[in-house]
């Protein structure tokens, strides 16, 4: 079943640490995302820390401090996954042991703040790494505007394929590129195709892109050629990301025929440092998007009712681009587009009860990502490719510069949150990445 809101996410609820408690500040009591850390500069073991306010908690710390109990020994590690591998019980008791020594009135709270030193790390003191050891990564492209966008630029008359509204479509991707938030992405070289070239050529991309994305971290896994019933879905669902899958369109224009994405997307993919729960998100889950009539309905094995009044998550999103230009003006970035991705047209659920549907064992630590979230609206394209039209419609930014892919030095942020009347917003963090030159 999908999680319903529990004590954990009282809006009356403060924390002690009153950073928290600043409205709009995307990391409230209410929140508690896990990441992996360690103090910028040094070279010590990465732990796992769970963000409040500007601070950053040391889970193991507190448990050494018996501040939390047994179950937070899954976070005695270098990465998530342990934690990941043991499943939902451990992550809502551990979220509420969290929430309870946090929570203002807490009696553990003078003692915690005498110990602060031992216990939490400023953020801003804080180098951020990849929250998980991510065995595979699989991307879908699961929201049906960006892939009739995409599919009406190649085939204006069919832009949408048969199979598109039957099955959740999705490649597998590639791992060891998957870098967190503030790493520099290198433009990469490929073989392009000009269309009016006799032959290819090996250079940089003159067409990097970015696309906008929500991950999820899967928790407990599945046997080899055991599936996992849509029902149970959520259970092997530890919490969200924001994503950006570097793109090469002129890489991939040349290279996907006949088998799909290759090195246009494998030369990187950066995640946003802390995974918000499913937990957490607990009380902005909405119906799964209506499908117009006429649509057909997903076959049984992908269709539950708890999935079709819960399966989606109200979180908006955003792109923002900052030039060099930019920077050297001293100008703040400049927001490109807005998302929902509540408008898929495939849930999390869905996807990972499909990829395992053939009996494919997926793993604690994997990494499912949504496809590039686009909306109806021409503002709502979560990608270069779809906002200029694959180029032929420049954007102008603010400061009258103009972009149809990205350039050298160009960083692109993504932003994501989740807000409900009633309920206290919470926030993704950033993820960000600048280009930087070819080799
Ligand atoms: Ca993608």
């Amino acid at each position: 079943m999908i999680r319903q809101p529990d004590e954990t996410h009282d809006p009356r609820l403060r924390s002690w640490i009153e950073s928290a408690n600043a409205p709009g500040h995307p990391f409230p009591i209410q929140n508690l995302p896990f990441g992996i850390y360690r103090r910028a500069g040094s070279r010590e073991r990465p732990r796992v820390g769970v963000a409040i306010g500007d601070r950053i908690v040391d889970v193991i710390a507190c448990r050494r401090a018996a501040y939390l109990s047994g179950v937070a020994e899954a976070c005695d590690a270098p990465n998530l996954n342990r934690l990941l591998a043991a499943g939902r019980d451990a992550w809502t008791t551990l979220r509420a042991e969290l929430s309870q020594i946090l929570r203002d009135g807490s009696y553990r709270a003078r003692e915690m703040r005498d110990r602060e030193g031992e216990l939490f790390v400023p953020a801003a003191d804080a180098e951020l790494l990849l929250p998980a050891e991510i065995g595979d990564y699989t991307d879908f492209y699961a929201s049906v505007h960006h892939a009739t966008n995409v599919g009406s630029m190649f085939r204006p008359d069919n832009p949408l394929l048969p199979n598109y509204k039957h099955v959740p479509i999705g490649y597998h991707g590639r791992a060891s590129s998957v870098v967190p938030s503030g790493t520099p992405v290198r433009r990469p070289n490929g073989q392009t195709k000009a269309p009016t070239a006799d032959g290819p050529s090996f250079g940089p991309s003159r067409m990097l892109d970015y696309e906008l994305e929500v991950g999820a971290f899967v928790g407990p896994g599945n046997r080899l050629g055991e599936a996992i019933p849509i029902t149970e879905a959520e259970d092997h669902l530890f919490g969200i990301v924001l994503v950006n899958d570097w793109s090469a369109r002129d890489i991939q224009g040349w290279e996907y025929q006949p088998l799909g994405p290759f090195l246009a997307k494998n030369f990187a993919t950066t995640v946003s440092p802390w995974v918000v729960t499913m937990d957490a998100l607990a009380p902005f889950r909405v119906p799964a998007t209506a499908r117009p009539a006429g649509d057909p309905a997903p076959l049984p094995y992908l269709t539950d009712p708890d999935s079709a009044e819960r399966g989606g998550i109200a979180l908006s999103l955003e792109v923002w681009l900052r030039t060099p230009a930019m920077r050297e003006r001293g100008e703040a970035e400049a927001l490109l587009s807005r998302g929902s991705f509540a408008a898929m047209y495939w849930t999390l659920g869905q996807m990972l009860a499909h990829h395992a549907s053939n009996g494919c064992n997926l793993r604690p630590g994997d990494l499912i990502a949504s496809g590039t979230v686009s909306g109806p609206e021409r503002n709502e394209r979560g990608c270069l490719l779809e906002l200029t039209w694959r180029g032929a419609e420049p954007l102008t930014l603010p400061g009258g510069e103009t972009r149809r892919f990205l350039e050298d030095g160009d960083e692109v942020i993504l932003r994501g949150w989740c807000e409900r009347e009633g309920r206290v917003r919470i926030g993704m963090g950033e993820c960000r990445g600048a280009v930087s030159g070819e080799r």
